[in-house]
């Protein structure tokens, strides 16, 4: 399949015979993708506008909807065909419409809507409706550009979202034709075993021939499983209901390489029968008070209980944990997972990198915060957009917690007091384990952990912890 598609010169998209009116959105997305230094959001000019109509206008909205609705967007086999193909068209009764095009059409609708126009959020009627739409080919375009970077398991994420298949099995195999580098020929389709089986083998096969443990990251935080499987291995049928947390989540994944908690040690691993594997590490603390799930509460309630949690942790009790900054500082990069969200156009879409801000900066957020009317974006500008962004990154599908040594912590919804952290090999982010049968542990998901993230704690004495 990869061979045929990588030779082809010219891949036609056929999405059907249309709908009533189907030529204006075809004719939307191409003004869209040719003016992109219009704006989206009607009330700013100059604004994008076609025959008089907007984003808001029912043509438009249902246009975006029936285009990318069409079941070409949603199968997973199409992905590997459009991204290895040097030249596509999408093809809508007799309207071509270039895919390079459409796709500078829906990269400035989501560059405004991170800007200037991130009042659509609020401002225009079925939102979310337009952003489900758009994501989905925002979602494949990102692959393409970073093909050569990023890891299998990122792949199957990414998709596993917008992608059906009839069989379960092909959630992977249709993906396959897109491993690089060492992800290459590691997985072999085999239809005699069972989803289950090839899942689980799957996550072996990574673990054991490239040696991060970046796939354990992607059993979803918010511990969704539709299959009965090892907790070691993710489950890439489930998807998320709601969008925006998915695509925060996935940039969460795809910024792993931040961090560097195992201090660079590879994955060392012992398959002790099938459903228990062993993994070197080290597990080092408890988590000892949890907070609410983002989302359940107000966002002023939400901060409060976060730097009253924060609070606790200067309790006399406890061992207070010895950082460089001052302690208003640290508490503020624990929320924003040491990131910032720095914008240069020479790196495109993976914006965050890894810096302590400047306290003015948390102030500027704080502030921002205490004054933030709903879930509206107006009036954010790049300085608070620097610390919210990697807040909400951070935050996704996970409560603040505080550990049995005080430090603080960001781990997965799932996660309850008595769970521990541990350090695995292999492991840029810590892990929270929960102790199960015959002392073997279920894996809950990843964490951000103050102090730990860069290898701070990692001692020589690991041995292997058994994930059942
Ligand atoms: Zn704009």
């Amino acid at each position: 399949m990869r061979d045929i598609y990588e030779r082809a010169w010219n891949v036609v998209i056929w999405l059907g015979q249309g709908w009533d009116n189907f030529h204006l959105v075809m004719r939307y997305l191409e003004q869209m993708g040719q003016n992109q230094s219009f704006h989206i959001h009607p009330a700013i000019n100059p604004s994008l506008q076609l025959d008089g109509r907007d984003i808001t206008a029912p043509e438009i909205q249902k246009g975006l909807k029936m285009f990318f609705g069409s079941s070409w967007w949603t199968r997973v086999w199409t992905v590997q065909e459009y991204l290895l193909s040097r030249r596509s068209v999408f093809q809508c009764g007799r309207y071509l419409l270039d895919r390079n095009v459409a796709r500078q059409g829906v990269q400035s609708y989501f560059h405004h809507l991170e800007r200037c126009c991130s009042a659509l959020r609020s401002d225009c009627p079925n939102h979310n409706d337009i952003f489900k739409s758009l994501i989905v080919m925002e979602n494949v375009e990102y692959i393409r550009l970073l093909l050569q970077d990023v890891s299998l398991p990122y792949i199957f994420s990414q998709f596993r979202n917008t992608r059906d298949a009839t069989d379960m099995r092909d959630k992977i195999f249709g993906m396959l034709g897109l491993a690089r580098g060492q992800y290459q020929n590691i997985i072999r389709p085999n239809y005699l075993l069972s989803t289950e089986q090839n899942f689980e083998l799957a996550t072996v096969e990574i673990m054991k021939n490239t040696r991060p443990l970046e796939i354990l990251s992607h059993i979803p935080v918010a511990g969704e499983r539709n299959l009965s499987l090892p907790s070691y291995v993710p489950d890439w049928t489930v998807s998320a209901k709601d969008d925006y947390y998915y695509t925060d989540w996935l940039n969460w994944v795809g910024h792993l390489h931040l961090y560097n908690a195992c201090k660079d040690e590879v994955a060392d691993l012992e398959i002790i029968e099938p459903g228990v594997l062993a993994l070197k590490g080290s597990v080092i603390e408890e988590i000892d008070l949890v907070g609410s799930v983002p989302g359940s509460v107000s966002y002023g309630a939400f901060l409060e209980e976060l730097i009253s949690l924060a609070a606790i942790c200067k309790d006399a009790n406890r061992d207070p944990i010895v950082v460089d900054w001052a302690p208003k500082t640290a508490f503020w990069s624990v929320i924003c997972g040491t990131m910032e969200n720095y914008l240069d156009s020479d790196r495109d879409n993976r914006p965050f990198y890894r810096r302590i801000l400047p306290l003015s900066s948390f102030e500027r957020f704080d502030k921002w915060i205490s004054w933030y009317p709903s879930n509206s974006a107006i009036g954010m500008d790049a300085e608070v957009l620097s610390t919210h962004r990697p807040f909400i990154v951070v935050s996704a599908g996970r409560k603040f917690a505080v550990t049995k040594k005080g430090r603080l912590a960001w781990c997965p919804v799932k996660s309850n007091p008595g769970d521990v952290i541990a350090i695995l090999a292999g492991g840029s982010v810590p892990f929270v384990l929960r102790i199960g049968d015959n002392g073997r542990y279920t894996v809950v998901g990843d964490a951000y952990i103050q102090g730990i993230m860069d290898g701070e704690i990692l001692t020589d004495d690991l041995e292997f912890i058994e994930l059942i």
